[in-house]
Parts: structure tokens; C-alpha cells; sequence
């Protein structure tokens, strides 16, 4: 997988939410991502739910590099490293 926006890649799921990748985030309600930290950076900011949203003056703007369809696995994956995480450091 690759960022959605400008279409970088990084190797490793882990190592993408270690230099600050953004999962998902929304324009107009509908979801993408992910968005390598570049993007999230400059086009993205924390919406008033609490969600990762495009930032007013680019929405429509952007030509989506891949359509986002695996949410439920995506967020599990995360949430999966998390606990190993936890694990981890129980264990250490
Ligand atoms: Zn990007």
C-alpha cells in the first residue's frame, strides 16, 4: 500500500505508523488513506469529531492515487500492533 495522495510507498505497515502515517481520513464523509506524513502534514487536520479530515481549501482538489476499500482490515492491523506493543512491554 502507498500514500493516496502523492503515491509513496514505505515497506513496512509499522514502520509507516512510526514516521507519523495517517491510517484514514476523510473528505466530504467519504474515506481514504493512507496519507504518508508529508501529506497528512501540509492537507490534513483533526475535524471536529476527532477525525483525520482534509483540510477546507484542498477538498476536491486532490486526484486520489487508490480508492480506499479495506478499512476494517486496515484498522485491525493497526489495532493488532498496538496490543503487540503492550505485549511487549508487559513481557520486557
Ligand atoms: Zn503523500
Amino acid at each position: 500500500m502507498k500514500c493516496v495522495i502523492c503515491g509513496i510507498e514505505a515497506d513496512f505497515i509499522e514502520e509507516r505508523i512510526d514516521l507519523g502515517w495517517t491510517p484514514y481520513f476523510y473528505e466530504a464523509q467519504i474515506e481514504h488513506g493512507p496519507a504518508c506524513p508529508e501529506c497528512s502534514e501540509v492537507l490534513l487536520e483533526m475535524d471536529s469529531f476527532g477525525e483525520m479530515g482534509l483540510k477546507e481549501r484542498y477538498r476536491r482538489k486532490i486526484n486520489y492515487k487508490e480508492t480506499f476499500v479495506d478499512k476494517a482490515s486496515m484498522k485491525g492491523i493497526f489495532i493488532q500492533i498496538a496490543i503487540q506493543r503492550t505485549m511487549q512491554s508487559i513481557l520486557n
